[in-house]
């Protein structure tokens, strides 16, 4: 079992997921009449199983769960949310637009695998991918239900005997929250700033539509921040947490200026075949690969370095400069 114990705070819960990441790092803490849980994984067997080893190793009753937060609504994080709610009863908390998208995204009148179909349609990907990629969202909502009762978190809670601060995240999800316990200097990050991979900034339909802008400004507002350890949900905690937030920056000016070259007369469907030319891609990478791409070029376009024209296939071109 992936458990490890945080001195005094609680434990670090690795909960497989079908993804090359492997774990989601859910974290389960002390709180006065029971417990608290961040993050649940995605609703498949072996997660079940898992949480249920879990509770089995550690001697602790589902019921003595009350609380669940989950720092974003993306299936990875909450998938399980129902399901551990209807086991343990707890009351699950997230950021209120988090909460919509939960609802948009997996809600029972979704039109999001649609809309999904629809938006990357106009930026050039074939009617056969497209089709592909929304059968495989379609699917994807199976690991998600069924949804729970979702309340609003507010700005500070309380567990491991601390007050931590809720911080607002917004980029890798709209709603993606953070837990800052000051006086500890320790962060509880989700996906905002993970070790090894650089959390995916992709624009979604009915969501905003630059997040890349919105992430960069959350990962200054974090590098202010006292922090001595982050505790993110994917791979291991990170330790020199501001030369992370130089490392992800840097990663995204390169790839803007290498975006930037690419939009030659081109849609974000032929950038993205040529950004991930190196790499043979499902319908669900694919989904991720164009709406990384269109993060980017929405970032360049704001900032007037890049324009685009048509609608269906929208075509950028680099910004022409008349002097
Ligand atoms: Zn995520
Ligand atoms: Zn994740």
């Amino acid at each position: 079992m992936n458990i490890a114990q945080i001195e005094d705070i609680g434990y670090r819960i690795g909960i497989p997921v079908p993804f090359p990441m492997k774990y989601v790092y859910c974290y389960l803490l002390k709180q006065d009449d029971g417990y608290v849980l961040i993050d649940v994984g995605l609703n498949y067997s072996k997660a079940r199983e898992t949480w249920e080893q879990v509770f089995e190793y550690l001697a602790i009753n589902p019921k003595e769960i009350r609380t669940i937060y989950l720092t974003h609504f993306h299936p990875d994080h909450s998938g399980l949310a129902g399901w551990m709610q209807g086991l343990t009863g707890a009351k699950v908390y997230m950021h209120e637009i988090d909460a919509k998208m939960l609802e948009r995204v997996w809600g029972k009148d979704s039109m999001q695998s649609i809309r999904m179909k629809e938006m990357v349609l106009n930026h050039g990907v074939p009617e056969k991918l497209s089709e592909e990629i929304m059968i495989h969202m379609d699917k994807l909502n199976n690991s998600v239900l069924p949804l729970p009762i979702v309340e609003i978190i507010g700005d500070k809670v309380e567990f491991s005997g601390l007050v931590w601060q809720v911080i607002h995240t917004p980029g890798h999800s709209e709603g993606h929250i953070c837990f800052l316990q000051k006086e500890e200097q320790i962060l509880i990050a989700g996906d905002t700033v993970l070790e090894k991979i650089t959390p995916n900034i992709s624009v979604w339909p009915g969501s905003s539509q630059k997040p890349l802008h919105e992430y960069i400004e959350s990962l200054r507002m974090l590098k202010e921040l006292p922090v001595k350890v982050a505790y993110s949900a994917h791979h291991t905690p990170i330790t020199q947490f501001k030369q992370r937030i130089d490392e992800i920056i840097l990663h995204h000016d390169e790839r803007l200026d290498k975006i930037e070259k690419l939009a030659e007369n081109k849609t974000a469907f032929e950038i993205a075949e040529v950004l991930f030319a190196h790499k043979s891609l499902n319908p669900h990478q694919w989904r991720f690969a164009i709406a990384e791409t269109i993060a980017h070029l929405n970032y360049l376009e704001q900032e007037m370095r890049i324009e685009h024209e048509g609608t269906r296939p929208i075509i950028y071109k680099r910004k022409v400069n008349v002097q």
